[in-house]
């Protein structure tokens, strides 16, 4: 059999482009702000995840070039041997203060920080935990290290137990848990967690992704928001949301992060981040510890889009804490790309969310919010969602 014979048959994307409803890879041809300039259409953006809006912040694009212009273009070289600056490990010093961990190690991206993280603590000898709703770097995490994976119900803290209950008392154990679920943004029961992990003798591992920035004291992140600090033994991140660059870490005690250091093949075998993202990623750190009005505006934003969602009479997900993700249900997947496509024609610009993202029939359309939203904006955002949905709810 050819091994290209998949891609042969692989047409559902051109029938979709022949339909006109294709939404994926649209260029943007701006910043990634409030509003942007989408293929050459003015589109309000409630799609990024650009949480605080610092991508754009003159402070954190400066605090780039001066990287660039010190220390070059890229690293060309692995941490390990010959691809670590001053940047990185400034940086990682002032993340674990800000973190309130003894140490902190940066990656290539938030993605190859689960890889790196999970499979390179994880042994044949554990046991990982982990939340069926949790991000697809964690699930490619666990197929990458050699420990069992057992998957719990998600947010499903009853099933949780019964899986710690069964697991040998022996055998190291990982809970993994996402801090604010990407696809919901839903927030983690952390406070049960933690109180299992400390039942059943295990180690507990947030991935902060879409927490950092968000949650927490200036944004500190789940740990934080709960008063948890200290009972998570690993905290995870990324810098391409809220701390507007790319990249990402790990967080934890230094006898760990010295461990992953030396045995993170996904570490030690890649090469360093760029100087500008860490210089970056860096400046957007110092922002949001001097100053939380962002983070306070960003919710503010965020319950003002959810509560004006349901006064449209749209279903969406709500849960008790608010974060910037709201998740609007259009339940087909074709119904779910028209919905995309007509809101892109009439200058919104929101995500498609479909199985295996989401269970069948439960497909979404995802907005996300951003401290530079205005109610205005917003308010022009969810009266073209509420007349494109119901117009397709009436077919
Ligand atoms: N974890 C979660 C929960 C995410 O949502 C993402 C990205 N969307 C990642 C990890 C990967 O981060 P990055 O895109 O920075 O590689």
């Amino acid at each position: 059999m050819d091994i290209f014979e998949k891609c042969e048959k692989f047409t559902r994307v051109d029938e979709a482009k022949a339909q006109g409803i294709y939404p994926y890879f649209h260029e943007l041809r701006s910043r990634p702000d409030n509003v942007v300039n989408m293929e050459g259409t003015e589109v309000i953006m409630v799609g990024s995840n650009n949480y605080l809006g610092l991508t754009s912040d003159d402070e954190v694009i400066k605090a780039g070039v001066a990287a660039v212009k010190k220390f070059g273009s890229g690293c060309s070289g692995s941490r390990f041997l010959n691809g670590t600056i001053t940047l990185h490990t400034k940086f990682e010093a002032e993340l674990a203060e800000f973190l309130g961990k003894e140490a902190c190690m940066t990656f290539g991206t938030g993605f190859q920080s689960n890889l790196g993280i999970i499979a390179g603590i994880t042994s044949r000898h554990d046991i990982i935990f982990s939340d069926r709703e949790n991000h697809a770097s964690i699930y490619d995490a666990c197929k990458l290290s050699y420990a069992t994976t057992v998957r719990f119900n998600h947010n499903d803290m009853t099933h949780l137990e019964e899986l710690l209950k069964e697991a040998p008392k022996n055998k190291g154990k990982l809970i993994v848990t996402d801090g604010v679920f990407s696809m919901s943004g839903e927030v983690c029961n952390l406070p049960e967690i933690v109180r299992l992990a400390k039942k059943y003798d295990a180690r507990v591992m947030v991935d902060d992704a879409h927490s950092l920035g968000v949650l927490g004291n200036h944004g500190r992140g789940t740990a934080s928001h709960f008063g948890l600090e200290k009972d998570v033994d690993i905290i995870m991140g990324t810098f391409s949301k809220s701390l507007a660059s790319m990249g990402g870490f790990c967080a934890a005690s230094e006898r760990v992060v010295n461990y992953l250091r030396h045995n993170s093949r996904p570490y030690i075998f890649c090469a360093a981040l760029a100087p500008a993202n860490v210089a970056c990623a860096n400046k957007a750190l110092d922002i949001i510890k001097k100053d939380d009005s962002r983070q306070k505006n960003l919710i503010k934003m965020s319950k003002y889009f959810s509560d004006g969602i349901i006064k449209r009479g749209l279903k969406c997900l709500k849960f008790d804490i608010t974060t910037p993700i709201v998740a609007i249900y259009t339940y087909d997947p074709v119904n779910t790309f028209i919905a995309c496509q007509k809101l892109f024609e009439n200058g919104v610009y929101v995500n498609p969310v479909i199985p295996p993202a989401v269970p069948e029939g439960e497909c979404l359309i995802r907005t996300s919010l951003m401290a530079t939203h205005t109610t205005e904006l917003l308010d022009k955002a969810m009266d073209t969602i509420e007349a494109v949905l119901k117009s397709l709810e009436q077919k």
